[in-house]
């Protein structure tokens, strides 16, 4: 059998030097003082990131706003993404779906599907084996990249599992999951997981780490933008009504580039400058509830407010190792056309141009800015990113009491959150009664940016990260 074809994924160097204005001098100084620290014990070793798709998703996300730092402290941090069928990622979205405990049928992965899994797993292992040495250190992400653990332990490298996804409370399908995956990652040194939650039951407690993720306040999705800048960005993405004035924004390493591209699924020439806008940005699946949000808001939102509802994910075709997306897509659709016309003008299914990702985050960035409320109504949830997104930019927002969502909002201070999150009516009478109370919407959001300046910004997900690496070479030495 052939050896998998690794993709490289470039990735940019960024000073820390930039987050000294948002930290305290204290968090500033251990900052500086540890990554200088790690940078010098790594000397001569790569870490390694693998995972299974370079663009789309909160794993990619991370990694494309955590690894620049790395390099920009000295550290030979690099990102490789396997290679598989999109059989694989069928199988590997049903690992997904169980470890969050809401797959369809809720059965387990067959014979023939662990098989798959394991022959493709071998085939990027041996590619990976043909780059990486014994002594560096390779960090493994989600289910897709479990089973190349075994072999990278085996020729000596420091193996760290990396699971962002988890249930809330184990069930049967959750534990059909864990046992698959369990011999393989068991071979890894450590495991590190988002939430203390989501840590399997049986695993050897000194292995285990807690380390939610983060979000980096200078990447082309979070950077600021002034209100010309947001208002210009979203007519030139189609979103808003008027000309385009300003299309420019920066990229992270200070250079300008241009929306140019439009989203489709907006009305001809945009919305009116003053339409109220409840958003959700996300990637079509089922677990983010697109149907529950358009739901909610024809039945409780549209009927007592004039807002409009944009439901913004990528243009389908984009992710490549989630092939149910443009199902999801094409089943929300046919929804959408069916609702009755006033209703559905205001309704609004945005898939964004994903050509160039810097575009991508920009129009992003600009929505979640613009956006009156931001909702996140996920049936399950990893973490969220695009919740401390939305808070980092002050937005209010409403979303469901559901995984690392729990974790980043205090509700009724930092936004609000709803128990259950098929209760479409509480989540409506939620979002109206935010779109009605300005006072309320502006502390919340005010609450929300610092929540995630002190708890959810990179430096402290990189100090964690350099501490459990130090860890695993201190153990050697
Ligand atoms: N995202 C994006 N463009 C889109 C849809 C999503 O850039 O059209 C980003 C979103 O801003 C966030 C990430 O994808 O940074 C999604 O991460 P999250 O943790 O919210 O969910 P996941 O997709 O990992 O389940």
């Amino acid at each position: 059998m052939r050896n998998a074809q690794l993709n490289d994924v470039e990735v940019g160097t960024a000073p820390l030097e930039r987050y000294e204005p948002l930290l305290e001098d204290g968090l500033w100084f251990e900052f500086e003082r540890t990554m200088s620290a790690f940078a010098k014990q790594l000397r001569g070793r790569v870490v390694w990131n693998v995972s299974s798709t370079a663009h789309g998703g909160g794993v990619a996300e991370v990694l494309s706003s955590l690894l620049p730092y790395d390099r920009g402290a000295g550290i030979d941090s690099r990102w490789v993404v396997i290679e598989a069928e999109p059989a694989f990622f069928d199988v590997t979205k049903k690992l997904h779906t169980l470890l969050h405990g809401v797959a369809v049928d809720g059965s387990a992965i067959t014979d023939e599907e662990g098989k798959l899994y394991e022959q493709t797993l071998a085939a990027n292992a041996r590619a990976l084996l043909e780059m990486i040495k014994p002594a560096d250190v390779v960090l493994l992400h989600d289910p897709q990249t479990a089973g190349l653990a075994p072999a990278l332990a085996e020729r000596g490298c420091k193996v760290i599992w990396r699971c962002h996804i988890g249930a809330d409370g184990p069930s049967d399908m959750v534990r059909s999951a864990w046992n698959f995956l369990r011999g393989y990652v068991t071979t890894a040194q450590a495991l590190v997981f988002s939430r203390r939650r989501y840590v399997w039951e049986g695993l050897e407690p000194s292995r285990v780490h807690i380390i939610p993720p983060s979000i980096d306040a200078f990447t082309t999705k979070n950077r600021e933008l002034d209100t010309d800048t947001v208002t210009g960005l979203l007519r030139a993405g189609g979103i808003l009504q008027g000309s385009n004035g300003h299309a420019e924004f920066m990229l992270s390493d200070g250079a300008r580039a241009h929306v140019s591209r439009r989203a489709e699924g907006l009305p001809e020439g945009g919305l009116p400058m003053d339409t109220k806008i409840v958003l959700q940005v996300s990637r079509w699946d089922r677990l983010k509830d697109p149907v529950g949000v358009m739901d909610a808001f024809v039945q409780h939102v549209a009927p007592d407010t004039d807002a409009h509802l944009i439901l913004a994910g990528p243009a389908p075709t984009s992710v490549a190792d989630d092939p149910e997306q443009p199902q999801i897509l094409r089943e929300l659709s046919e929804k959408h056309s069916r609702l009755p016309e006033p209703i559905r003008k205001r309704v609004h299914i945005a898939q964004l141009p994903m050509e160039d990702e810097e575009e991508n985050s920009a129009l992003v960035n600009a929505m979640q800015r613009r956006a009156d409320i931001v909702v996140q109504k996920s049936l399950a949830e990893g973490f969220g990113l695009t919740v401390a997104e939305a808070m980092w930019k002050g937005r209010p927002l409403v979303a469901s009491r559901v995984g690392g969502i729990e974790d980043q909002v205090e509700n009724g201070r930092s936004g609000l959150l709803i128990d259950d999150p098929r209760d479409l009516d509480a989540f409506g009478h939620a979002v109206v009664g935010l779109l009605r109370d300005e006072r309320q919407a502006k502390s919340l959001g005010a609450a929300a940016r610092q929540r995630i300046a002190r708890h959810f910004l990179a430096p402290r997900h990189l100090l964690q990260q350099a501490g459990l690496i130090r860890e695993l070479l201190e153990k050697d030495s």
